[in-house]
């Protein structure tokens, strides 16, 4: 998937269409994808927020007069290539698909948490009514009948492109040609399949 920080406008589509087509809890803190508003105010100093969807009434106001820019990053899993999250599973219920997604089988997960822990993204987290780990899939149900990610679909200024990596002709590989890419924690040698265009150095 890529992700162009610049056209995305936080209107949190993606999130709301997310929850519904993967049933994934609708309380706040339950998320496969979410939205962080970054804040880089004039003092240098850096706000973070996720996105609240209208739950949290609460969070800190930040003055204008103090916000020198500010910009959106929808995160998600990032469909590691070398994903920890895959190592660490002792019953094997991690698995990388043929074609790369990372999935986990609901029958064999255990609830154990070790690899919600081991993801350097956050991007997991254990379902409290079915007490299994859960997180993005790339809405890969869909994938299979040709469709889109639920969140790619939705989002009204294309912040989100999706296809095939490896081919030049789809959206993604035109998007991969056409920007300058980064990945979010690079050092950690994850080899992330999420790309994003236009992502400031504050980000990660
Ligand atoms: S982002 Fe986290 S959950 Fe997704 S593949 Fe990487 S380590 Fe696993
Ligand atoms: S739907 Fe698109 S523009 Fe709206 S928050 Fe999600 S990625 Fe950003």
């Amino acid at each position: 998937m890529g992700i162009d920080i610049d056209k995305c406008i936080g209107c949190a589509r993606c999130m709301q269409a997310c929850k519904t087509e993967n049933d994934v809890p609708g309380y706040p803190f339950y998320f496969r994808t979410w939205v962080e508003r970054y804040v880089i105010k004039v003092d240098k100093s850096v706000a973070v927020n996720t996105i609240n969807m209208g739950f949290d009434e609460s969070r800190d106001v930040i003055l204008e007069k103090d916000v020198m820019r500010s910009f959106f990053v929808p995160k998600l899993c990032n469909q590691c290539d070398h994903p920890p999250c895959v190592q660490v599973c002792p019953v094997g219920a991690t698995f990388k698909t043929d074609d790369g997604v990372i999935l986990v089988d609901d029958k064999r997960c255990i609830g154990c948490r070790y690899c919600i822990q081991a993801c350097p993204y956050g991007a997991r987290y254990l379902h409290p009514e079915t007490r299994v780990a859960d997180k993005c899939t790339f809405c890969y149900h869909r994938l299979v009948r040709g469709l889109l990610p639920a969140c790619v679909e939705v989002c009204p200024k294309q912040a989100r492109v999706f296809g095939d990596m490896k081919s030049i002709a789809s959206p993604l590989g035109r998007f991969i040609r056409m920007n300058k890419l980064h990945v979010l924690k690079p050092s950690l040698n994850t080899d992330p399949k999420v790309l994003y265009a236009n992502l400031d150095g504050e980000v990660n």
